[in-house]
C-alpha cells in the first residue's frame, strides 16, 4: 500500500526566520494525519534551523531539499553535497525540477548523477518529469516523459526505484494556476507506472510513489488525490501558507 506524500517545494521563498515561523504554524495542523505523509523543502539556508525545529517539536513532517550537487565533497563553489544534506536529517531531495532544467540548463545526465548520489547517501530522490505546453499540444507529452524517465533512471535498479518518488509536473501547470484535469494527471501517472513496470518490473511499479505537481490547491486536491495512480502532490505556491498546505495534506477536507 503506497502512502501518499504531500511535499511542499518552497523554492526561493522564505528567509530562515520566516521558514521557522511557517513550520511552527504548520506542525500542529498536520499532526495525526493518517492518510498522508507530509514533507517540506525549504531553501538551503533554512534547512539547519528547520531540521532542528522539526526534531524539537517532534513534528510529523519530513525534511526535503530542493536540489543537490552529485559529489560527496570538493572544489564546487556554491554547491551542497548529499552528505551535508544527510547530516541535517534530510529525507527527500528534489532532482530535475523543471525550473532547474529550463532556467539553469540541467540535463538528464546530470540529473541521473544526482539520483545516484542521493540514493548512495541514503536519501529518497523526488525525480521531476513533465512536458511543455507545446509538447503536449503536439501530442508528444508521453514521449517527453518517457525520455526523461529512461535517461534519469538508467543508473538505478528496480529495488531503488521502488523506494523513489517520481513527480509528474507538466511545465504549463507550474505556478500558472492551470491545473491538469484529474484525468490528465491520472493518465500520465499511470503511464509512468506502466513504463516502470516494463523497464524495472511489477514490484518496482507497484511500490514507486508517483505524485502530481502543478497548481495544486486546497480546492482541487481532493479530486486529484482520488485518482488511482496519483500518490500525492508536489506543491509550490500553496505550500507557502500553512493553512493551505495543511488543507492539501488533508486532501481538501
Ligand atoms: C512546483 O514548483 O513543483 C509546483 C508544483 O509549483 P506550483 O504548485 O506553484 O504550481
Amino acid at each position: 500500500m503506497r502512502k501518499p506524500l504531500i511535499a511542499g517545494n518552497w523554492k526561493m521563498y522564505k528567509s530562515n526566520a520566516e521558514a521557522v515561523e511557517l513550520v511552527r504554524e504548520l506542525a500542529p495542523l498536520v499532526t495525526g494525519l493518517k492518510d498522508a505523509e507530509v514533507a517540506v523543502c525549504p531553501p538551503f539556508t533554512a534547512l539547519s534551523d528547520v531540521s532542528r525545529l522539526l526534531s524539537d517539536l517532534g513534528a510529523e513532517i519530513s525534511l526535503g531539499a530542493q536540489d543537490v550537487y552529485p559529489e560527496k565533497e570538493g572544489a564546487f563553489t556554491g554547491e551542497i553535497s548529499p552528505l551535508m544534506l544527510k547530516a541535517l536529517d534530510v529525507a527527500y531531495v528534489i532532482a530535475g525540477h523543471s525550473e532547474r532544467r529550463e532556467i539553469i540548463g540541467e540535463d538528464d545526465e546530470f540529473i541521473a548523477a544526482k539520483l545516484r548520489a542521493v540514493l548512495d547517501a541514503g536519501m529518497t530522490p523526488i525525480l521531476c518529469v513533465g512536458e511543455t505546453l507545446q509538447e503536449r499540444e503536439a501530442g508528444g507529452a508521453a514521449a517527453k516523459v518517457e525520455g526523461q524517465l529512461e535517461a534519469c533512471l538508467k543508473g538505478a535498479d528496480g529495488g531503488e526505484i521502488a523506494g523513489m518518488v517520481i513527480a509528474y509536473e507538466p511545465i504549463w501547470a507550474i505556478g500558472t494556476g492551470k491545473t491538469a484535469t484529474p484525468d490528465d494527471a491520472q493518465d500520465m501517472c499511470s503511464f509512468i507506472r506502466r513504463w516502470i513496470s516494463g523497464a524495472y518490473g511489477e514490484d518496482a511499479a507497484a511500490a514507486v510513489r508517483v505524485l502530481y505537481g502543478g497548481s495544486v490547491k486546497p480546492d482541487n486536491a481532493a479530486e486529484l488525490m482520488a485518482m488511482e495512480d496519483v500518490d500525492g502532490a508536489l506543491v509550490g505556491g500553496a505550500s507557502l501558507k500553512a493553512a493551505d498546505f495543511a488543507a492539501i495534506a488533508n486532501f481538501g477536507r
